[in-house]
C-alpha cells in the first residue's frame, strides 16, 4: 500500500502537466500511474497537426469565436475564455520552456502557423506532423528531473476507493461522497494494491477503441470515465464523439491518421471516380468544415454506392518535396502500405477519434466527487460543447492540468484532507476469483461491442438504431460482470468492463438527446429549439 499527497492516473499532456506543477513545491509526494509499459503509450502521443499558439493577427476573442462556432451553441463560454487567454502563455511556460519542445520555424525565424479546419486564423504551431510525440518526450524527461514525483507503469487504476463505498464507519452514509485514492493492479506482479491520497486526478484520456474503426491507441478504452461513473461522478456531453473524417485505409494501417493539416494545407476529399464532393455539403468551408460535417460527406458519399473508402489528393496541390518535409510521418506509413502520397491520392475512411463529453468538471478541474479532480479527454469543461475545434484538446489537457494543480496546491495548504488508514480501507477482495481470464471472451466481447457502437452508435444515429445497441450492450454488460466477479484479474478484463460501461452511457446519452447538434447526428432528429421531447 502507498501513501501520498496527490495520486495522478495518466501520464498524457493532463496528467504530466498537472503533475509537473505540483512538482514545484518540494514538499509536495505525487505518485504519477499509468497503465502502459512506456510513459509515452497514450492519445498525446499520436497526435499529428499541433496545438494552438497565438499567431500575430490572432487574439483570443477570434479564438473564442471559433470555439463557440465548432460546438454549435453547446460549448461553454467561460471555458473557451479561459483556455484562449491562458493556452498561449502557458504553453510558452510549461512547454516551451519547461519540457524544451522546439516547435517548427519558417526560415525567417517566426514559429510556423498551420492552419485547420474551421479557424478563422494559421495558429498551429508543430513539430512536422509528429506534435504528440515531441510533447510526450519533452514532458516524460521533465518529470523525470523531479524527485517529488514517483512514477508507476504497468499499474492499471481499477476503480476508485471512495468513502462511503469502501468505508467501514457507518456513519460515513451520511456524509458527501470523497474519493480518497484508487485500487492499482500492478500489471507484473498481478496484484491489487491500494493507492491513498489526498487528492486524486483522474487524466485518464479518451475511448476511441469501443468503436470498430479508431485513431486512438489501444489504452483508450474509457477507463476512467466507467470509474468515476461507478464512484458516483456526473458525466455529460456523452453523445457527442467526434470522428476524424480522414483515417488510413490502407490494409495493416487501419485507424492511422492522416491529420487534418493535411486539407489545411489545400488537399482536397474526392471520390474514387475522382469527383470532388465536400462543395455540396459545405459550400462556404468545404474541405475545411468541420470535421462532423466532412465525417457524415464521406460516410453518405461511400455509403449509396457502397465504397469502402474515399480519396484525398495533397499530390496535385503541394511540391512534393513540401509534403515529404511537412508530413514526414504520413508521407513513410503511407510510403509503408504502398501508397506515395506525393505522387497519388490517399484512400481514406472516417473513425471515431474524440470523446467532446466526460465527467463533469468546472473551471478547476473539480469534479462533483470531494478532493477528485478530472482533467484532459476524459473529463467535459464544458469547453467542446457539441462538436471540438481541431487542436484543442491538447492545450484543453494542458491548462486544466495546470489549473488544476493550482487549486489542489491551494486546498493542500489550507485544510489538508484527511487521507484513510490502511485499517479503514478494506483490501482488494480476491476470494472466489478462481477462473483464469479467458482471451477468447475478452477479445470476442470487445469486438462485439466495438460492432454494436460503429454500426448502431456511430455517424448517423436513429431511435431504433441506438434502442438496439442499449439492449445488446445491457445484455453483454449482464454476461462481462458475472465473468468479471469469478475471473482473476488482468488488464484486459478490466478494459472490457470499463468498455462495456461506458459503451452504454454514449448510447443512452445518444438515445436520449433526440436533436442533431455538432458531432451527434440522429436521422429522426426532432427540431432544435423543441425541449419537450
Ligand atoms: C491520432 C490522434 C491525433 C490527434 N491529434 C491532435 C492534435 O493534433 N491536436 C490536438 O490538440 N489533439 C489531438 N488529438 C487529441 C489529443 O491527442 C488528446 O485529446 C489528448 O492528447 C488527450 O490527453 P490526455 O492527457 O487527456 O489523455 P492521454 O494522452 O490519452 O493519456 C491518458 C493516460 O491515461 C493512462 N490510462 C488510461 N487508463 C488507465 C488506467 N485504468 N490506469 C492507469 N492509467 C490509465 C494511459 O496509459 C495514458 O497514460 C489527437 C488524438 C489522436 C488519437
Amino acid at each position: 500500500m502507498k501513501t501520498t499527497d496527490v495520486l495522478v492516473i495518466g501520464s498524457g499532456i493532463a496528467g504530466a502537466t498537472a503533475a509537473l506543477r505540483l512538482a514545484q513545491n518540494p514538499k509536495r509526494s505525487i505518485i504519477l500511474i499509468t497503465r502502459a509499459p512506456i510513459l509515452q503509450d497514450s492519445n498525446t502521443y499520436w497526435a499529428q497537426g499541433g496545438i494552438i499558439y497565438r499567431s500575430p493577427d490572432d487574439s483570443a476573442r477570434l479564438l473564442v469565436e471559433d470555439i463557440l462556432a465548432a460546438g454549435a451553441g453547446a460549448s461553454l463560454p467561460q471555458a473557451a475564455q479561459i483556455l484562449a487567454e491562458q493556452g498561449p502563455p502557458l504553453l510558452e511556460e510549461v512547454l516551451i520552456r519547461e519540457a524544451g519542445i522546439q516547435f517548427d520555424h519558417e526560415s525567417n525565424g517566426e514559429l510556423s502557423f498551420g492552419q485547420e479546419a474551421a479557424h478563422s486564423r494559421r495558429r498551429i504551431i508543430h513539430v512536422g506532423d509528429g506534435t504528440g510525440a515531441a510533447i510526450s518526450q519533452g514532458l516524460t524527461a521533465a518529470l523525470g528531473r523531479y524527485p517529488n514525483i514517483e512514477i508507476l507503469s504497468n499499474a492499471t487504476a481499477v476503480d476508485l476507493i471512495t468513502s462511503p463505498h469502501h468505508s467501514r464507519d457507518p456513519l460515513d452514509t451520511y456524509r458527501p461522497i470523497a474519493c480518497h485514492g484508487a485500487y492499482v493492479f500492478d500489471r507484473n506482479g498481478e496484484s491489487v494494491h491500494r493507492t491513498l491520497a489526498a487528492v486524486t486526478i483522474l487524466a485518464t484520456g479518451g475511448l476511441g477503441r469501443i468503436y470498430r474503426n479508431t485513431t486512438n491507441p489501444a489504452g483508450a478504452r474509457g477507463d476512467g470515465l466507467a470509474m468515476a461513473a461507478r464512484a458516483g461522478a456526473r458525466i455529460i456531453n456523452a453523445e457527442y464523439i467526434q470522428f476524424h473524417p480522414t483515417s488510413l485505409a490502407g490494409p495493416g494501417a487501419e485507424g492511422f491518421l492522416i491529420s487534418e493539416a493535411v486539407r489545411g494545407e489545400g488537399a482536397i476529399l474526392l471520390t474514387p471516380q475522382g469527383i470532388p464532393f465536400m462543395e455540396k455539403y459545405s459550400p462556404e468551408w468545404k474541405d475545411l468544415a468541420p470535421r462532423a460535417v466532412v465525417a457524415r460527406a464521406i460516410h453518405l458519399e461511400m455509403q449509396a454506392p457502397d465504397y469502402s473508402y474515399v480519396l484525398l489528393d495533397i499530390a496535385s496541390h503541394m511540391p512534393a518535396e513540401a509534403i515529404q518535409a511537412r508530413f514526414p510521418n504520413i508521407y513513410a506509413k503511407c510510403m509503408q502500405v504502398g501508397i506515395d502520397m506525393t505522387r497519388e491520392p490517399i484512400p481514406v475512411v472516417p473513425a471515431a477519434h474524440y470523446f467532446c463529453g466526460g465527467v463533469a468538471v468546472d473551471e478547476w478541474g473539480q469534479t462533483g466527487i470531494g478532493h477528485l479532480y478530472a482533467i484532459g479527454e476524459v473529463s467535459c469543461t464544458g469547453l467542446h460543447g457539441a462538436n471540438r475545434l481541431a487542436s484543442t484538446s491538447l492545450l484543453e489537457g494542458m491548462v486544466w492540468g495546470h489549473r488544476a494543480a493550482e487549486h489542489i496546491e491551494n486546498l493542500l495548504t489550507e485544510s489538508y484532507p484527511l487521507i484513510p488508514t490502511r485499517a479503514e480501507v478494506p483490501a482488494w477482495d480476491e476470494s472466489g476469483l478462481t477462473r483464469e481470464s479467458d482471451p477468447a471472451f475478452i477479445q470476442g466481447d470487445m469486438e462485439t461491442i466495438q460492432n454494436i457502437m460503429w454500426h448502431y452508435v456511430g455517424l448517423i444515429r436513429s431511435g431504433d438504431r441506438l434502442a438496439r445497441a442499449i439492449r445488446e450492450l445491457r445484455h453483454l454488460q449482464n454476461e462481462i460482470e458475472t465473468f468479471y466477479r469469478r475471473t482473476k484479474l488482468s488488464d484486459g478484463l478490466i478494459g472490457l468492463r470499463n468498455a462495456v460501461e461506458v459503451a452504454l452511457i454514449i448510447a443512452q446519452a445518444a438515445y436520449h438527446n433526440r436533436q442533431s447538434r455538432g458531432c451527434h447526428f440522429r436521422a429522426d432528429a426532432v427540431e432544435v429549439g423543441d425541449r419537450l421531447l
